[in-house]
């Protein structure tokens, strides 16, 4: 049996960074940058008031001083002409600052009668302008491969493109299997249960930025599975979740072989997950997962995850583990690395005390996992531990 690290390592040789494509602004936030992009202007194109209040020469500011305001600038609206000794420019936030002004009075420091000013309250040093490029400059540029937040959508507006490249999002097909499975809102028979792995699943990649199909549930025959197969092409990473053990009606590697996948590995020294296949199947990546609906999910943290950002490119493809003092001690840890539920908090990190894979709740419950390197021997409460947050 190999680790969870030879695993993925294994697992990123199946996935090859996919190609790129021009999207609307609206619809690249949370999709990852692909190419360098670069400012087409400065911002602000010109050097401009901060405040409101009056555009004057700094040289003529002190407490008491005069002038005559002898126009408006706004935003959006500049004062044509210069500004001589003596004169303001009433400004507005925005507004370009008047030829020959270089300092804003904030109009609370000022008395104003007519279109006479004094300077009635000091106005400190402060100059109230934003000089022209402070921000950025024409060929300012945003680095590629970066995942794009709701700040560097702004900031790509600002920079003045409407349409963004951006890495393609990696195709993922889900495949349920098991005769005992319906989908969520279907009237299951009396030995039924609710296929949730595909949607918890497809939430997690989704997020990351995958566009992800759950496929029909496949169920425990060869021909079913064949079906099901066959509508995942297209597909960058095809994944099975459930029949990968080797039960009776354990059929996926079977199917898989039939359909002359090159496997790459079977098995992983892990809990919960062990029996996790991957191969490569034409030219989409194969992942076969356990079904027990927690090992589903902590194998998508796992290795589906890295994959997704393998193949968008961006360099953290690595599951960010952090580290945090033990709340409560916990026992031994066997020979398999074991990601345990926990619960994260400010008394520090408190695992979960049922880890049965199949339980849903207590995933739902969790924010975190725990990693144990095989063979970790108890811990005691205040003991750091590495975990992953979920
Ligand atoms: P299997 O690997 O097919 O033996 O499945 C292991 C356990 O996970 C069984 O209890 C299945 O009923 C359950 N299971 C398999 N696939 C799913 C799924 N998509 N959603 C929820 N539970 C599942
Ligand atoms: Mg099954």
């Amino acid at each position: 049996m190999i680790s969870v690290d030879e695993a993925r390592a294994l697992l990123f040789d199946l996935v090859a960074p996919v190609s790129s494509e021009q999207v609307p602004l609206t619809e690249a936030a949370g999709r990852v940058l692909a190419t360098e992009i670069a400012a087409t202007r400065n911002q602000p194109p010109f050097a401009a008031s901060s405040m409101d209040g009056y555009a004057v020469n700094a040289a003529e500011v002190e407490l008491h001083a005069m002038f005559k305001v002898i126009g408006e600038a706004a935003a959006g609206h500049r004062f044509d002409g210069p500004l001589r000794a003596g004169q303001a420019v009433r400004i507005f936030t925005g507004a370009p600052m008047p030829q020959g002004a270089d300092f804003v009075v904030i109009q609370e420091d000022v008395d104003r009668r007519g279109d006479l000013i004094t300077i009635a309250r000091a106005p400190g040093s402060k100059s109230n302008v934003r000089p022209a490029g402070v921000d950025f400059t024409t060929g300012t540029t945003i680095s590629a491969p970066r995942l794009l937040r709701p700040e560097d959508i702004a900031l790509i507006a600002a920079m003045n493109h409407a349409q963004v490249p951006v890495a393609r999002k990696p195709r993922i097909a889900l495949i349920s299997t098991g005769n005992e499975l319906v989908m969520p809102g279907d009237q299951p028979g009396p030995d039924q249960i609710i296929a949730s792995n595909t949607f918890g699943l497809k939430a997690l990649l989704d997020r990351a930025g995958a566009e992800t199909r759950i496929l029909p549930i496949a169920r425990d025959t060869l021909s079913s599975l064949e079906t099901a197969f066959g509508l995942a092409q297209g597909a960058d990473i095809v994944v099975t979740i459930g029949g990968a053990s080797v039960g009776d009606h354990d059929l996926v590697s079977d199917v898989a072989q039939r359909l002359g996948v090159e496997q790459s590995f079977y098995k992983v020294r892990m809990r919960p997950g062990k029996p996790l296949m991957a191969g490569r199947l034409g030219s989409s990546a194969m992942v076969g997962l356990p079904g027990n609906p927690v090992s589903a999910m902590v194998c998508g943290y796992l290795f589906l995850l890295p994959m997704v950002r393998r193949m968008l490119g961006l360099d953290v493809a690595l599951p960010a583990f952090q580290s945090a003092p033990l709340a409560a001690p916990i026992g031994p840890n066997g020979p398999r690395e074991h990601y345990m539920r926990a619960e994260f908090g400010a008394d520090g990190i408190r695992v979960c005390d049922d880890q049965d894979s199949s339980l849903l709740s207590v995933l739902a419950q969790a924010n975190a996992l725990v990693v144990r390197p095989p063979g970790d021997p108890s811990r005691a409460a205040g003991e750091q531990v590495q975990f992953l947050p979920i």
